[in-house]
């Protein structure tokens, strides 16, 4: 049997199981005796299956962030590549725009009005949509078959594995791709452009305000990138922005864009992912998994909305997609573009000590004003009106003119569910979560009324009386969104309303479905949490309200201001993007917190100049390296003991190269029922700091299975 080439899968006998291995290397022949080697069972592919830059890509991902290479490269797998056969599942018929049909509707063809809506929707569907789903939508059989006739829809059948519909459009129609660039748009280009021409590895942070245009300088850059015949991987931080890029892309590289997210069905991931290798493709948008993306000679790589914490897996292998990014891009020679209006102190940094390219776009495009942003002091609406305030005077009035005008909103509170805490006026005791150390939030009203952990899920319904005292004094403090979606609808009764969390999303298919209602303008005023601050593009929304601007300042966590400042200048940057200005008004108790008060005023370098003075008097990233370890034991006692004797391995072999704060209980210090303590080792060899704990752990299997080591952690809690 001749070798198998690297990258290629093969069968192969582990333990008393047979299992799918990728080759990642081959030793040479003399090398090949002793007692612990197996024969290979059967080779499944001829030539590579990953890409060898791809495979190796992953081999350094396991090796920094301390992963296994098994787990790291089946991450990079499509599913079902590991020879795992798939369940019988139903089909269903899929209508599909074809090229022809794509150029109809760009070209203006004579199509009837309800052809040419059948058409822009399916134009927005990469993989195509189930006829089903286009017959809600009152695009019925006899629609379809005509526009197949004409050649403008192919028709095929699929496997149904999940809700196609969430990669539907998000029915805004493309942008002139002719339309003049600004001045600084124009400039931006011009340098990107030339470092992208140069072909080799470059870092360019694009620090462009929100609604600067940064998406449009992404797509004249892959234009010219394509031209010059190398390829293009565009990586935005949420699945739900995916179609929004993927539509504006698709209209300037028709067919010869790919979206990979894992919220494809596994069969469109698979052929998406098999387009990709196989060279048909010119730009792929996606997540940070697609960062692994078998995508050759790749010349360009744009990690939008770079700071945003959604590029970090909390799950191991523990990457980070824009690190990773960064060293595709320096192993395939490419130029890589990190663009944010609000850069993690990391990237400034970088760009400052001179690594980094920086390119700014100070303003909005055609003269488009930030908005306007107003503090209201709480405290003070309290002492007016009252201590159960959720939503202020002016928050309430700025709403209602949006209403009377047909204009949107967006509400802010970053904390879901109805009420924080039910607590007890007998005892004062708390309902807490008996897994997790939080109390438990309520969900919804009245009778349906539910105590929910947002860690383990356990969930429980409110009682009428205290469960540790019988006392019949149950209250409930504290408010999240589902309240002031309630409150809302109460001060603007009429209003169309809605609400975007975790929970009103919670099935697939419903969070594409929202925001194209929102945007389609079904809805008037959208509460929710930081998913609805993220790089959404809604040019009707000219008023942005936060409700407790402070949530999340009250955490222990270093990086508390910095999250807080990109969220609220993030948020404040949703409105006022269309033609008219937009408003904010940011309720807060620390009006004069540093955080705040900048995001107020959108000043970015003022921000960056506190926090990294802080950061350097405390010695946090960036100026050191963070290794987060966490230990896991069913006892309190347990945890602690663990964690001392990693802490004493790491300082007798530190010899002061790195230093060692902890073991304390963990900020979350139980969690489903497993006590957590934690370690964090700081310094500047991360290397070092990595092998100091992964030799503290070697060779007590039962204590590395229950320690998370995370590196460059973006969560200490
Ligand atoms: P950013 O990502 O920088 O926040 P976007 O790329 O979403 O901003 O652009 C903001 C808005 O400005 C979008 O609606 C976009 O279509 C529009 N836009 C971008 N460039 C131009 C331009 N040169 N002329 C007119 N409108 C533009
Ligand atoms: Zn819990």
């Amino acid at each position: 049997m001749p070798s198998p080439a690297v990258g290629a899968r093969v069968v192969v006998p582990l333990g008393s199981r047979t299992v799918t291995g990728v080759v990642v290397g081959l030793p040479a022949a003399a090398d090949l005796s002793g007692p612990d080697l197996k024969l290979v069972r059967q080779v499944l592919d001829h030539d590579a299956f990953i890409p060898v830059d791809v495979l190796e890509l992953a081999q350094w991902t396991a090796e920094y962030y301390g992963a296994g290479p098994g787990e790291t490269i089946a991450a990079v797998l499509p599913p079902k590549a590991r020879g795992t056969r798939a369940d019988a599942h139903k089909t269903v018929r899929m209508a599909a725009a074809t090229a022809a049909g794509i150029e109809a509707l760009a070209g203006g063809a004579a199509l009837t009005p309800r052809q040419r809506e059948a058409m822009a929707l399916l134009a927005g569907a990469p993989a195509g949509l189930p006829t089903p789903v286009l017959a809600a939508r009152g695009i019925g059989a006899d629609l379809v078959g005509r526009l197949a006739r004409k050649h403008l829809v192919s028709l095929r059948r699929e496997r149904v594995d999940r809700d196609p519909f969430l990669t539907a459009p998000s029915g805004r129609p493309p942008d002139d791709p002719n339309r003049p660039l600004t001045d600084e748009q124009a400039r931006a280009l011009d340098r990107l452009s030339r470092l992208a021409a140069a072909g080799e590895f470059r870092v360019a942070l694009l620090q462009g305000v929100t609604g600067s245009g940064k998406t449009e300088v992404y797509v004249r850059l892959a234009n010219a990138v394509r031209d010059a015949g190398r390829r293009v991987l565009m990586l935005v931080p949420e699945i739900a922005l995916t179609p929004a890029i993927w539509w504006i892309f698709r209209h300037v590289f028709g067919e010869r864009v790919a979206i990979q997210h894992s919220g494809l069905s596994d069969g469109e991931r698979h052929d998406q992912w098999q387009q990709i290798r196989r060279g048909e493709i010119d730009v792929v948008v996606g997540t940070r998994s697609a960062v692994f993306a078998p995508l050759p000679d790749v010349g360009l790589i744009v990690v939008d909305e770079e700071h945003d914490a959604s590029y970090k897996q909390e799950e191991s292998p523990r990457y980070n997609g824009r690190d990773v990014a960064i060293v595709r891009g320096q192993r395939a020679g490419a130029l890589v573009v990190l663009g944010s209006a609000t850069p993690s102190l990391e990237s400034s940094y970088n760009a400052r000590a001179g690594r980094y390219e920086r390119v700014v776009l100070e303003r909005r495009v055609l003269e488009r004003p930030l908005a306007a942003v107003s503090v209201v002091d709480m405290r003070e609406e309290y002492a007016d009106v009252g201590p159960d305030v959720v939503l202020s005077r002016a928050l309430i009035g700025a709403v209602a003119a949006r209403l009377e005008r047909g204009e949107q909103s967006l509400v802010l509170l970053n904390r879901r569910g109805f009420a924080t805490s039910v607590f007890c006026r007998q005892c004062s005791g708390t309902l807490e979560c008996p897994n997790c150390s939080v109390s438990l939030v309520v969900h919804g009203e009245g009778a349906a009324r539910r105590g929910r952990c947002h860690y383990c899920n356990y969930s429980v319904r409110v009682p009428a009386a205290c469960p540790s005292c019988a006392g019949p004094y149950l209250e409930q403090a504290g408010f999240g969104t589902e309240r002031v979606e309630a409150e809302v609808k109460r001060a603007c009764p009429g209003a169309r309303v809605a609400r975007l969390d975790r929970d009103a999303v919670r099935h697939k298919g419903a969070l594409g479905r929202l925001l194209t209602r929102f945007r389609d303008g079904d809805i008037d005023v959208l509460v929710g949490t930081q998913m609805i601050a993220k790089g959404h593009d809604f040019p009707r929304v000219t008023f942005v309200g936060v409700v407790s601007a402070d949530v999340g300042l009250g955490m222990a966590d270093f990086r508390a201001s910095e999250r807080t400042f990109q969220l609220l200048t993030q948020v404040a940057g949703r409105a006022g993007r269309g033609e008219r200005p937009g408003e904010a008004v940011i309720q807060t108790i620390f009006p004069t917190h540093y955080s705040i008060q900048l995001a107020c005023r959108q000043d970015y370098e003022s921000f960056y100049e506190r926090e990294l003075t802080f950061r350097r008097a405390m010695r946090y990233p960036p100026l050191v390296s963070l290794v987060n370890v966490v230990v896991r034991s069913r006892t309190f006692a347990g945890a602690m003991g663990d964690a001392a004797d990693i802490a004493q391995s790491l300082r007798q072999g530190s010899r002061d190269a790195f230093q060692i704060l902890g073991p304390a209980p963990a900020p979350l210090g139980r969690l489903r029922g497993e006590y957590r303590a934690q370690l964090l080792v700081k310094g500047t060899n991360r290397k070092r700091m990595r092998e100091a704990v992964q030799s503290a752990i070697a060779g007590r299997s039962d204590l590395a299975r229950r320690t998370i080591v995370d590196i460059d952690p973006l969560n200490v809690l």
